[in-house]
């Protein structure tokens, strides 16, 4: 595979690494209503209970502690619920076991599952994702807008950081959207889905000599907040329903704090509290 990391190089001494599904861009919400949820309703044939499900897949996805997870875990929560729930879900099995031991959690691997066990569930998650990435591709740029004040903030931050997207993402997803809104420009790279985990990516921009404490994860989710744990750099959320006022305050408070250094400590505690309030009221 290609060397996304080749020709990278280190510009400033602090590095800003930033989620874009429901972080930069507002395209959380729309993904999963027009794409994710109705796909699995197709598929599994599930429209008599279309509207429960539609709520149960935006809680779990959206409006929890789970915000963000990777689309197979989402699928094997919500069939499990179906499953109790509505109707019995052939080889269930399967599927959960996938996902549980499964270290890429991909439409790819899947494939790749699938011809070595033949299993019908897993068949039909392979059928829903290529279905998920198709409808994706026809939800126009128009109705995936970077939020308010993100333009700003990017002009704001590259003054002194370099910007780095680190998404879940898949990478034809974040050019398409980022390049439509001319937002490329600020950013020095781009690591998705096809990169590896946030993990990973912070960790190998780490090596090109940002110090940990001049290193912030920007996102809206757990996984992002989780991610910056493990490689001890900061973590700022962006707040689901307060996207603006989140990054008003990026742009007005966070920014200069991290620049002077006195992020760490009770900002950084203050932040996070009210990142998981909201998500768990
Ligand atoms: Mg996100």
């Amino acid at each position: 595979m290609e060397d996304v990391f080749a020709g990278y190089r280190r510009r400033h001494d602090y590095l800003i690494c930033m989620d874009s599904d429901g972080c930069a861009m507002n395209t959380m919400e729309i993904k999963h209503r027009k794409s994710l949820a109705p796909c699995m309703v197709y598929e599994w044939d599930l429209g008599e209970y279309r509207d429960a499900i539609m709520r149960r897949w935006r809680e779990i996805s959206l409006y929890s502690m789970d915000r963000g997870i990777n689309r197979f875990e989402a699928l094997a929560k919500i069939l499990v619920d179906v499953n109790e729930n509505y109707k019995r879900v052939e080889d269930l099995d399967s599927l959960l076991n996938w996902v549980k031991t499964s270290k890429e959690l991909s439409t790819d691997s899947l494939r790749r599952e699938v011809e070595r066990t033949g299993s019908p569930a897993l068949k039909k998650a392979l059928e829903w994702s290529e279905l998920v990435n198709g409808s994706l591709k026809m939800i126009s740029e128009k109705n995936k807008k970077p939020f308010e004040g993100v333009r700003e903030a990017l002009e704001a931050a590259e003054q002194f950081a370099d910007i780095v997207i680190v998404t879940a993402a898949s990478r034809t997803e974040i050019v398409e959207e980022w390049g439509y809104y001319d937002l490329l420009k600020h950013v020095g790279l781009v690591l998705t889905q096809e990169t590896g985990s946030k993990e990973y990516c912070i960790g190998k921009l780490l090596e090109y000599g940002y110090q940990k404490d001049h290193a912030m994860m920007v996102g809206d989710s757990p996984i992002d907040q989780r991610a910056a744990k493990a490689e001890e750099v900061f973590f700022y959320p962006i707040m689901v329903w307060k996207e603006k006022e989140s990054w008003e305050e990026f742009r007005n408070h966070a920014l200069d704090k991290f620049r002077e250094g006195t992020f760490a400590g009770e900002y950084q505690a203050e932040v996070e509290k009210e990142f998981v309030q909201n998500l768990t009221r």
